[in-house]
């Protein structure tokens, strides 16, 4: 390089350098800043904006969605989702995917399958048939929980809980069962509410937010909705466009300072670190300490969130995995409580709409890494394929799609929940020109989150 080359490169290097610490230290002003642009967070953006506030929204990620995963198969040009997959047949959905005019429809059969098959995946040992109660039998018993359900008409909205908490939701969703001959019950509620790790372990008040009154009538009318083309994330990529430069992705939130009367954020962005100066903060992310640490929190915010355990969720999509077309193999153990497995584990493997490809849904109480989730996946599916004798199929497992979802169910301890925890959760809205919103707020499940959002969380962001 001649020494004018030199010289050059190294003015450029300062301009560019320049460029973006002045970008640094021009602030962007908004009404709000939202951290985390998945379902909460997208939403709240696109509705404040709606409202006529001005949004800054902050998504680490390159795309808004969260735990949203569509696949785009490069042999046949189709989409499909294989995170969030379904929608409640309410105004808030509507209106919100009509805004991005993607069309809704029935949810179908997302899964070719021709045949369940039922295994012990532990062992690969092939079951004769299900050991679950038959459709009748789960279908009175979802009548029976629905009266179950109507005696705490508080679980719709938000965490509200009454003192003392009845006792019932802190009893574990294996007693609860038990206690009110529900098990069958059992294998719905293992394998629609996903992700909580050992589901009889977990407490009733988690297991009932789960599953509310809104998925108990699609599980018993088919009523569920799915997007037309299965592409979930067409409503994300048209928020993305919509929200512009308010969005800013691939970006990560380095420091949080909350003066009396402002939010000051800083970001990390692929264009350099940007200051935003806001009046209010709405963080959309799980609200477990460890993923707060940019944030400048108090002891009782830090009390709080200290209090928080999670359960781990992972999905797959794996090509060519040794099984027929058509073909879905669910996890049973006859042996266990309610035959069902002990986790971590796999919940099924299962044919999907595109050729060749399976759904792979896993879960764990407590951390794995991603090499021995995998591992495992592949070493039970061969386990199955041996022990069923499926025909060689042509090609070799290969993941097209994995993705790890932690942290998923934040819960705390019964003591806790009995001692008015989410009395203090609560407590924390609009403290501090903060506000929050997600799963933890409501449950997991995309509507409901929506729903709690525009009616409960948004009327008291607009009053402010
Ligand atoms: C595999 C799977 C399938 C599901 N299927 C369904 C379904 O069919 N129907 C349904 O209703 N629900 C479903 N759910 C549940 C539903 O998706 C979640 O409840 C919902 O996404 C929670 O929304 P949220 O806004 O709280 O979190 P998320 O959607 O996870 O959004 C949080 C966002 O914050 C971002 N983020 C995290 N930390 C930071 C940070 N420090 N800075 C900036 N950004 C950050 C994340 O990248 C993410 O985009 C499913 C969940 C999973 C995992």
């Amino acid at each position: 390089m001649s020494f004018q080359s030199f010289i050059r490169t190294i003015c450029i290097f300062a301009l560019l350098v320049l460029a973006n610490a002045t970008e640094g230290n021009d602030p962007i002003t908004s009404d709000f800043v939202i951290i985390g642009g998945g379902s909460s967070g997208t939403y709240a953006a696109i509705r404040l904006r709606e409202n006529g506030k001005t949004v800054t929204l902050i998504e680490r990620e390159a795309v808004l969605g969260g735990h949203v995963n569509t696949y785009l198969d490069p042999y046949t040009g189709q989409t499909f989702d294989y995170g969030v997959i379904s929608f409640d047949n309410i105004s808030v959905v509507k209106n919100y995917f009509e805004h991005f005019d993607v069309p809704l429809g029935p949810i179908g059969d997302l899964f070719t399958t021709n045949i369940s098959y039922y295994a012990d995946f532990a062992t690969g040992t092939p079951l004769t048939g299900s050991p679950f109660p038959s459709d009748n039998a789960t279908g009175a018993a979802l009548f029976d929980y629905e009266d179950q359900l109507a005696k705490y008409p508080f679980l719709t909205n938000g965490y509200n809980l009454p003192t003392p908490v009845p006792a019932d939701l802190l009893l574990t969703w294996g007693d609860f069962l038990k206690k009110y001959q529900l098990e069958g019950l059992a294998y719905t509620s293992f394998i629609t509410l996903q992700g909580i790790g050992n589901i009889l372990a977990q407490p009733t008040l988690y297991v009932m937010k789960y599953l509310p009154q809104t998925t108990v009538t699609n599980i018993l009318t088919g009523s569920f909705l799915t997007t037309v083309h299965h592409n979930n994330h067409e409503l994300y990529d048209k928020a993305l466009v919509e929200l512009g430069s308010s969005a800013l992705v691939s970006s990560n939130v380095t420091s949080v300072v909350r003066n009396s009367g402002s939010v000051e954020v800083t970001v990390s962005t692929p264009s350099g670190t940007k200051l935003i100066q806001a009046s209010q903060l709405l963080i959309a992310i799980q609200p477990k300490l460890e993923s707060l640490g940019f944030l400048d929190l108090n002891v009782e915010e830090q009390y709080i969130f200290g209090q928080f355990n999670n359960s781990y969720y992972w999905d797959a999509l794996v090509r060519n995995p040794g099984m027929p077309p058509g073909v879905c193999v669910n996890n049973a153990n006859p042996a266990a409580a309610l035959a069902l497995p002990e986790m971590p584990g796999m919940y099924v493997i299962c044919a999907t709409i595109l050729p060749d490809i399976y759904s792979v849904y896993y879960t764990s109480p407590y951390a794995l890494s991603e090499d021995y989730v995998k591992n495992d996946i592949l070493t039970t599916t061969a386990k199955l394929v041996k022990a069923f004798g499926f025909p060689p199929v042509n090609g070799t497992p290969e993941f097209v799609g994995f993705n790890d979802h932690r942290p998923f169910e934040l819960t705390v301890s019964t003591d806790d929940i009995a001692g008015g925890f989410y009395d203090r959760l609560n407590a924390l809205q609009g403290e501090r020109n903060t506000w929050y919103t997600g799963a933890t707020w409501q449950a997991h499940d995309s509507s409901l989150i929506w729903n709690w959002t525009e009616y409960t969380l948004l009327p008291r962001l607009l009053a402010n």
